[in-house]
C-alpha cells in the first residue's frame, strides 16, 4: 500500500488479548497514536470473559469486547459456567469469538 493511503486508512484491530497486556494504558494510548480506531478483544475463558468487560467499560468506545470460549479449554463445568455467564453479558459484547469455527475449517 501506498504511504500515502496507508497513512489515510481507518485501522481497526479486530483480535486482541488485551487482558494479557502488562501495561494496557500504554499499549492503547500507543495504538491510537498509530492510528487505531478501535480494538476488538477475544477472550479465552469465563476469567477472561469478565476482565475484558471491565476493560471494555472503562475505555467505552474504544475497547470492543468479543467473548467466547476458547476449544483448547475444554473442562466441561468450565464450559457450562463459561456458557451461562456469556449468555447473561452478550447484550455487552459485539461479537462472539474464539468459538471453534476456525479448528473445523
Ligand atoms: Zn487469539
Amino acid at each position: 500500500m501506498e504511504k500515502e493511503k496507508l497513512e489515510e486508512a481507518r485501522m481497526v484491530d479486530v483480535h486482541a488479548h488485551l487482558d494479557e497486556i502488562e501495561d494496557l494504558s500504554r499499549s492503547l494510548q500507543e495504538a491510537k497514536a498509530a492510528g487505531v480506531m478501535g480494538v476488538v478483544a477475544v477472550e479465552m475463558d469465563i476469567e477472561s470473559n469478565k476482565k475484558i468487560l471491565k476493560i471494555a467499560e472503562e475505555n467505552n468506545g474504544y475497547v470492543y469486547p468479543a467473548l467466547g470460549h476458547h476449544p483448547w479449554e475444554m473442562n466441561e463445568k468450565e464450559v457450562e459456567e463459561n456458557l451461562s455467564f456469556i449468555q447473561n453479558h452478550i447484550h455487552e459484547c459485539v461479537v462472539l469469538g474464539k468459538i471453534g469455527l476456525t479448528s473445523c475449517l
